[in-house]
Formats: structure tokens, C-alpha cells, sequence
């Protein structure tokens, strides 16, 4: 913490084997939350590199798509054996270009390493079915084969996990990937991008140069990616306003698009609620990466029964919890991305406060350095109204009061986003219907645990302006394969479907 902080970055960059001429440029600025300082200046990529990027992604398909499935399983082991040894380098570096705190950084590089270990037992898992015919002498079943060049754009937030959970699966599925990285976090893509190339080197020849390519620079970069033809399957996390327009984009040609966008997340405290599990939930829910997540908590509907005995602890929590710079041992909120996160989250609170809020925190913190460091806002609203029903990206936490469940249940399910929910009670009637078909609407339900801090083995995403995505686990894979269904005739007569007949 005594060395400057560009010092450490490029210690780190080099470490992790990132070539010097990949941060030795003009243009694009890559910046430190910590400090604000600027860390390495980088060239973005040009329109025509990008188009040479995705042809050369584009050869690789072709290349890799004839190399067996569990072949592609090891390269893709390889590569998690490669981000085991980097990972306290790639956590730090997480840390230094999105402000995380320390274990926060290295929890998402171990998301990478969980993804790369389930995908490689998925390569030996791309199962079809064998479906029953009605004709004599007939075998159908249904085959999985790989799509093409998958794009992957990302948000800052998760700058490295995000293209993981693309990447690992698209791999094994016999695809290749472009990614185009948030703008905010280009270092550790670059980091990726090296340690991805390290592993292809180890794997040899099978591996196709074009299998990964890194695209550097903003939304006109991403935008590339979005119209180009040879890219069937879009990726694309970040914000709904994007999303509305790289999905329709992707619709107009037809493309597939896996949209993981905005979520505006509730959880709910319920009478029976076990409050010291509830509470230390919710802190980590609202608080926890600056309130930087897409899962991150920003309503919560209590009880009127238990909103006494909860919020006044809540908002000492509040109060006390150690904000600073995120490297520092007991810190548990780091800082916001940017003074535009800051402007943002102040004009939310100023909007709350018109419509009735009443604001505990939120202010700025002098850590004695650059950046902009909060204390954690929690608002308690007298209903749910004004920027309540929208997703501010900082730690604010709106509490409102409920007295039915259905009257809670509505509550949460009134808003645009509908990425994730939980519910925190001892009651089995009220667990069960939250998670039923007549309970939360979002994509991820949860009980007894917040809203956010997703495992890789469940599909992650969500539902309405969250865009429909989902990525990781279960059978998410599918989305980065193309489904065939083979009716195969091996008799001696030609019977048609249906009784059709048709004798020419
Ligand atoms: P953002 O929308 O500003 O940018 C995300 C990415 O999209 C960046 O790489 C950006 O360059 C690119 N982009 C933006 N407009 C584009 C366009 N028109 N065409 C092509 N590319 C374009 O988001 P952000 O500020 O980086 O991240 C915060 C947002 O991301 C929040 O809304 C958060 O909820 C969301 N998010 C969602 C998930 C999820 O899985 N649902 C995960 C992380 C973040």
C-alpha cells in the first residue's frame, strides 16, 4: 500500500505475462476507483482490427469445432489450472481496476476456476435425446452442434467472471469468443486474454490461433461485434438501456442474444424471520461491493410486526461499517466506480427525500485519497414510488413497510427488473409460495440468504427488462449450441408422418 498505485498495476500486468505494447498507448485511459488516478493508458482497437479479430475468431470455429468435445473439455482445464496459479495476482489486479475489496477480487477469480471445472465436466455432457417415432424402421434424436463465433460484451462490475462464464462454456461447446470488455476494466481483460494464451500454448496446435480475441475500447467497439454477421450468439451484460439496443440489433439480423441486464432486487423479512440471519444478509446484499452488483439489494419490505426490531439495527450497521481503500484489511465497502456512480447515487437520494424518504448515510468519505468513497444509504419510504422502481448502481437501500404477504409479493414484483429476490421467514407456507408459481417473478428466488452472491452451478439471470438470459450452469450451456433433429429411415418402405400418403 506504501508503492503507487500505476506502479502496482504494471508489476501485476507483468507478472500475469501481459506483453508491455498491450497498455502502451494513447486513447483509452485505464483508470484506479481507488485513487482515481490513471493506471496505463491503452490504443483501442481500430473498426478494421476488430473485423480482423472476428475473421480470425472466425477460422478458429472452423478449425475447432472438429477437435472432440472432451479434448476441448482439457484445454478448458488447463485453463482453470492456469487462473488457479494466477489467481492472487488477477484478484489484486480485479481489486486495483473495479475497487473491490481483496476477497471480493479473488472470489471472482475463483468463479472463473468453478466455471472452467463445471465446464469441463460438461464436455463429456452435451447430451441429446432419443425420441420416439411413429414410423416403422425409424431412429429420431436430437444433436448438438456448435454455433460459430460467440461475442461477449461485459459490465465493470464483474470484469473478469462475467466473460468466464461465457467463455468456459462456448469453449467446450465448440466455439470460439470475442470479447469486447467494459471500457472501465480493460487491464484485466488483457490479464485474461494473456492467461488464456498461456494455455493455449501448453494445449498446442489443436488449439486454433482466433480461438479468444479481446477487443479494446467503448460501446462503437461493442457495436462491431453487435452487426457482424459471422457473430451468431451475442452475450451482452451491462444495463437495460443497452440492452434494448443490442437486442434489437441482434433481432434485426436474426442473431441469438443471451441479455443478462439491470436488476432492482427486493427482499423480504417476514414475521418468523430469524432477524440476525436476516440482517447479516441484508448487509451483505445492500452493502457489499459498494452496492455494485447486478444482484445487488435496494429494497427491502419488512413486516410491520418486525421493522422495529430490525431497522434500528440495520441503520447502526450502517453507520459503523468500515469504508476505505479496498485493500485494506476490514473494509467491507470500497469505492464506487466513478463520480458519475457518485452524481447518480446523489440524485437518487435527493429524489427520495422529494418523495417522502427519510435518508440515513449517503454521504462522501474522505479516505484521504482520490476517488469517491459513500457511506452505504439505507431510506426508509413511506411507499414504494419515485426512483424506488428504478436501479440506481450504488448502495442505497430503500425499506418499506408490508402487512400481507401478497401485499409484499406485489410489492417486490412491481418493478421493470426481474433478475433476483428473497425472502427471509421460518414459515414453510410463506417459503414455498415465494418460490412458487404465484411468487417472486425474478429469475433467481432465494430464502433465508439475500439476493445476491450467485453460485456457477445454478443458470443466472432474469426476466423482464433483465433481459431473459442466463448464463453458468444447469442446462444454460444450450444457448451456445445449435440444435439439430436427425429422423433417420432404416427399413425398406418410406411411411410419411401423419398417414400422409403420397404414391407417385
Ligand atoms: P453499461 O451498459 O454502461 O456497459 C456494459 C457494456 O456494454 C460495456 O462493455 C459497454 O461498452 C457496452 N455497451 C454499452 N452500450 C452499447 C451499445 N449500444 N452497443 C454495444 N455495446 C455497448 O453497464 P455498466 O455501467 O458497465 O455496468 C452496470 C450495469 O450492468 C448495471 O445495470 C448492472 O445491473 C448490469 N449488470 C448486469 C449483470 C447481469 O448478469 N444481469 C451483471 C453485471 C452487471
Amino acid at each position: 500500500m506504501t508503492t503507487s498505485l500505476p506502479k502496482d498495476a504494471l508489476a501485476l500486468l507483468q507478472r500475469l505475462g501481459v506483453p508491455e505494447a498491450a497498455y502502451a498507448g494513447a486513447g483509452l485511459s485505464a483508470r484506479s476507483p481507488i485513487t482515481g488516478e490513471t493506471v496505463a493508458t491503452l490504443r483501442e482497437t481500430s473498426p478494421a482490427e476488430a473485423e480482423a479479430a472476428i475473421g480470425r475468431a472466425q477460422s478458429a470455429y472452423l478449425a475447432w469445432r472438429k477437435v472432440p468435445a472432451p479434448r476441448r473439455g482439457e484445454f478448458v482445464r488447463l485453463l482453470g489450472e492456469e487462473l488457479r496459479a494466477a489467481k492472487t495476482d488477477l484478484g489484486l489486479l480485479v481489486t486495483l481496476e473495479a475497487g473491490k475489496i481483496t476477497s471480493e477480487g479473488l472470489g471472482e477469480v475463483q468463479e472463473m476456476i468453478d466455471i472452467c471445472d463445471f465446464a469441463v465436466g460438461l464436455s463429456r455432457q452435451l447430451y441429446g435425446l432419443t425420441i420416439a417415432t411413429e414410423r416403422p424402421s425409424h431412429r429420431m434424436m436430437e444433436t448438438w452442434h456448435p454455433l460459430g463465433v460467440c461475442g461477449v460484451i461485459s459490465a465493470f462490475n464483474f470484469p473478469v467472471a462475467v466473460w468466464s462464464w461465457n467463455a468456459a462454456l462456448a469453449f467446450v461447446c465448440g466455439d470460439s469468443v470475442v470479447w469486447k470488455p467494459s471500457e472501465k476494466t480493460p487491464l484485466t481483460a488483457l490479464a485474461v486474454q494473456a492467461i488464456v494464451e498461456k494455455t493455449m500454448k501448453r494445449f498446442g496446435p489443436e488449439a486454433p490461433a482466433g480461438l479468444s480475441e479481446v477487443l479494446i475500447g467503448g460501446r462503437e467497439i461493442g457495436d462491431i461485434l453487435v452487426q457482424d454477421h459471422r457473430v451468431p450468439v451475442v452475450s451482452a451484460t451491462g444495463s437495460t438501456r443497452m440492452g434494448k439496443e443490442v437486442g434489437q440489433k441482434l433481432a434485426a439480423r436474426f442473431a441469438r442474444a443471451i441479455l443478462e441486464l439491470g436488476g432492482n432486487n427486493a427482499a423480504i423479512v417476514a414475521p418468523s424471520a430469524d432477524l440476525d440471519i436476516a440482517l447479516r444478509g441484508i448487509a451483505f446484499a445492500a452493502m457489499g461491493t459498494a452496492g455494485q452488483r447486478c444482484t445487488t439489494l435496494r429494497r427491502l419490505i419488512v413486516h410491520e410486526s418486525v421493522y422495529d426490531a430490525l431497522i434500528p439495527k440495520l441503520i447502526k450497521v450502517y453507520g459503523s461499517v468500515k469504508i476505505g481503500d479496498p485493500r485494506e484489511a476490514g473494509v467491507l465497502v470500497g469505492p464506487l466506480v466513478d463520480e458519475a456512480a457518485y452524481q447518480g447515487m446523489q440524485k437518487a437520494l435527493s429524489e427520495a427525500k422529494a418523495a417522502g424518504g427519510k435518508v440515513h448515510g449517503g454521504e462522501k468519505v474522505d479516505v484521504g485519497q482520490g476517488g469517491f468513497y459513500v457511506r452505504p444509504a439505507l431510506v426508509e419510504m413511506p411507499a414504494q414510488t419515485g426512483p424506488v422502481e428504478r436501479e440506481t448502481f450504488a448502495p442505497i437501500l430503500y425499506v418499506m413497510k408490508y402487512n400481507s404477504l401478497d401485499q409484499a409479493i406485489a410489492m417486490q414484483n412491481a418493478v421493470g427488473a426481474g433478475l433476483s429476490s428473497s425472502i427471509f421467514t421460518m414459515n414453510m407456507r410463506e417459503a414455498e409460495l415465494f418460490v412458487s408459481d404465484e411468487g417472486s417473478d425474478c429469475g433467481i428466488a432465494n430464502v433465508n440468504i439475500g439476493p445476491s452472491g450467485a453460485e456457477i452451478g445454478g443458470a443466472f439471470g432474469g426476466e423482464k427488462e433483465t433481459g431473459g438470459g442466463r448464463e453458468a450452469g444447469s442446462d444454460a450451456w444450450k444457448a451456445y449450441m445449435r440444435r439439430a433433429t436427425n429422423t433417420v429411415n432404416y427399413g425398406t418402405t418410406l411411411p410419411l408422418a401423419q398417414g400422409v400418403s403420397f404414391d407417385v
